[in-house]
């Protein structure tokens, strides 16, 4: 290990992780060949690993403390669509040179988060090279409990956590040349950079939702995935899907025909899309409310396989492919 290496890592994660409340469940954190984590008892591990690669995942305009902060958050939305709770993380972080002020505010982007969820840095690997952040994140959840895609079942109700399209607009906005200024177009560039893991209704899912998926890549693709490991289908009410105030102002235009379909094309939003039994939709409602996370019903679990998308007057409506990826390479 270069000492160059070994000072990188003291300065910015080890002296940190040092700093975390510790956790009695780290036994040997940073500093040794491996670290050793007690699971605890009857519980089963969950884990989860993502890779944000400049320019791909983030655009060049990311701040440092964004990128360490979204680093995190899209491992710990994995997480939560699995009802899990998050324990540990490792960070293998790849960096063309050592810039310390962009490794301080990675750092602070990511402890913030960290630390408002009790998740414990135990290790990681630092290299030379383009910049790649890749984020592991183990949890834990009691054995049986977890929340998976293939539970849904026909006569489900569909819902989404939040609002869906801002963090696709933001994108297609940084992009060309829309609007990139103002309140709203701030509020939808905080949606791209810093998304929210729902962690904490997370928690409450297991034994409420049928089936759970963060939405990363667009609400159709990913409701898709749910409705293939399922095996069953969906219809889907587009003028319901939950817009926010933000996006309402901003897609405003008949002519951006494109724009109209971000919330379900556009991925990035780390909303959940879960599928609940009706007699518990009254307990989720209940629950999503007690957090003040706005939860919205978009539709429901059919047995027939395929997504049928329809408007508010019941006509078809076509929807985008499946699988479509609008904003990833
Ligand atoms: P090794 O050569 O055994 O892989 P390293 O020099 O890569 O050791 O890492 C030394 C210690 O620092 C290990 O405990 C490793 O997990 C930790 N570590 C390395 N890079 C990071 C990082 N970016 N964040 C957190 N811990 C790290
Ligand atoms: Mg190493």
């Amino acid at each position: 290990m270069a000492d160059a290496e070994f000072s990188i890592i003291e300065r910015y994660f080890a002296a940190r992780a040092r700093s975390q409340a510790p956790r009695e469940d780290v036994v040997v954190g940073i500093g040794d060949d491996a670290a050793i984590l007690q699971l605890p008892a009857a519980q089963q591990l969950v884990m989860a690993v993502d890779t944000l690669v400049a320019g791909v995942h983030f655009p060049a305009q990311a701040s440092a403390s964004s990128i360490g902060h979204k680093a995190l958050a899209v491992n710990l939305s994995d997480l939560a669509a699995m009802g899990a709770r998050p324990l540990w993380a490792t960070l293998a972080l790849s960096l063309p040179a050592v810039d310390h002020a962009w490794l301080e505010a990675f750092a602070s982007g990511f402890f913030t988060l960290a630390e408002r969820y009790q998740v414990a840095l135990v290790g990681g690997d630092t290299t030379r090279g383009p910049l790649t952040i890749t984020v592991q994140v183990c949890g834990a959840i009691t054995a049986g409990r977890a929340v998976l895609r293939s539970g849904a079942r026909p006569g489900d109700q569909i819902f989404v956590t939040g609002s869906l399209g801002d963090a696709g607009l933001a994108l297609q906005c940084l992009q060309t040349a829309a609007p990139s200024a103002g309140q709203a177009f701030e509020a939808i560039t905080q949606r791209l950079h810093w998304p929210e893991p729902r962690l904490d209704l997370g928690y409450r899912l297991p034994g409420l939702a049928s089936a759970a998926i963060d939405i990363s890549d667009g609400l159709v693709a990913d409701l898709g995935h749910i409705l293939q490991r399922s095996a069953v289908g969906a219809r889907l009410w587009v003028d319901r899907l939950p817009r926010s105030a933000a996006f309402q102002t901003l897609v405003n235009d008949p002519l951006q025909a494109a724009w109209h379909a971000l919330p379900l094309t556009a991925g990035d939003d780390y909303e959940l899309c879960l599928t609940v039994a009706p007699h518990h939709s009254a307990d989720l409602r209940a629950a999503a409310a007690s957090l003040s996370l706005p939860l919205t019903q978009v539709g429901e679990i059919e047995a027939r396989p395929g997504l049928r998308c329809q408007d508010e007057a019941g006509r078809a409506y076509n929807c985008p492919a499946a699988g479509y990826q609008h904003f990833r390479s």
